[in-house]
């Protein structure tokens, strides 16, 4: 049986700020959240496989999931001189990106079936191959959370966790599918 508490010591270690079980079945795939990703406030609308409209639709991370039942939920937590602080939010942005490679690495010998979701889209290659070529790293892009029709703070409040950690910080999530 998976423990968890482990787990989370695993996510500390790899410079999470913060780390809690995630439980499947509470994560509902949202059409208005996909549908934000049309906004293109993060540049990568249609600029990568692992985006929409390239990315699996809401029907396809249903069946994706049905398979899991647990997981870790896990968050790098950025300080901010003020909310223009936009050195510090490259910066924890940054952080947060290694973080999550450290993880699903350290992760991925014990399960390696698992569903990691990020935040934001893969940023593997520069630019991505979409949408000229397939993509260069099938097994290692990883979709956004949001991308997947997740409302992020909700999935955090849901499990448990906080998702506003107070004036002036930014907080970017993942999470891991692991059971
Ligand atoms: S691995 Fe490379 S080609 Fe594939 S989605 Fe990520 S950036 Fe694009």
């Amino acid at each position: 049986m998976t423990n968890y508490n482990e787990l989370k010591n695993l996510a500390i270690q790899a410079g999470f700020d913060d780390a809690g079980y995630l439980d499947v079945a509470k994560l509902e795939f949202l059409q208005e959240v996909r549908d934000m990703c049309a906004a293109d406030k993060c540049h990568n609308y249609n600029r990568s496989w692992s985006c929409p409209p390239a990315a699996p639709g809401l029907d396809e991370m249903r069946e994706k999931v049905k398979r899991y039942s647990g997981g870790l939920l896990v968050q790098t937590v950025g300080h901010m001189e003020d909310s223009l602080d936009f050195e510090e939010m490259m910066a924890s942005a940054k952080r947060h990106g290694e973080n999550f490679d450290r993880l699903r690495d350290t992760l991925g010998g014990d399960y390696p079936d698992m569903l990691p979701m990020g935040a934001g889209g893969c940023a593997r290659c520069q630019p991505c191959a979409y949408p000229d070529a397939p993509c260069r790293f099938p097994d290692k892009m990883t979709y956004s959370m949001e991308a997947c029709g997740l409302f992020v703070s909700r999935v955090c409040t849901d499990n448990g966790m906080k998702y506003n950690h107070g004036k002036d910080t930014i907080c970017y999530t993942a999470c891991f599918l692991l059971d």
